[in-house]
């Protein structure tokens, strides 16, 4: 029995499989991709098409994808619950933003019912994108948020 023990593993082991057609994706760039967009030209992205057209992008300057690969459907409805969840955290003061952001996320796993290493919007399919909207839309966060501001608020008084 062989065990492989690499803190280091190579483009290939990160490969999502595309959850289309069941292969492994590779490692494209982005100037196949976004041929229009040179800022994205020298990112890479894990790429299944063209009968699939899927690809996710990497963490920054890694080749560890973000989440799993998106077609155009899927694409649309992370852009759709990005601006939504967005909007929780974009309201505040640029010093601020990451924390109420990461708390936006906690609040999010909890609604969604996922623990919150899984509860990244890069992760969803196109019912928990969908779910992320609606979760938003009903306030029940900005509420939540809105409840611990005033708590903090009284604490540090
Ligand atoms: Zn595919």
């Amino acid at each position: 029995m062989v065990t492989e023990v690499s803190n280091w593993p190579m483009a290939e082991d990160l490969a999502p499989i595309c959850p289309y057609c069941n292969t492994t994706s590779e490692l494209v760039y982005g100037t196949l991709l976004y041929p229009h967009n040179p800022a994205l030209a020298h990112l890479p992205f894990y790429y299944c098409g063209p009968a699939c057209d899927a690809w996710v992008g990497c963490h920054k300057d890694t080749e560890i994808p973000l989440g799993r690969l998106a077609n155009a459907e899927l694409r649309h409805w992370k852009v759709q619950a990005h601006v939504a969840f967005d909007k929780l955290w974009r309201v505040s003061t640029i010093s601020k933003r990451k924390e109420l952001r990461r708390r936006a996320y906690l609040l999010l796993a909890e609604q969604m019912g996922l623990p919150p290493s899984e509860c990244h919007i890069g992760k969803m399919d196109v019912t928990l994108c969908k779910l992320v909207i609606e979760i938003v839309d009903s306030r029940v966060i900005h509420h939540q948020l809105r409840k611990a501001h005033k708590a903090n608020a009284n604490a540090n008084t």
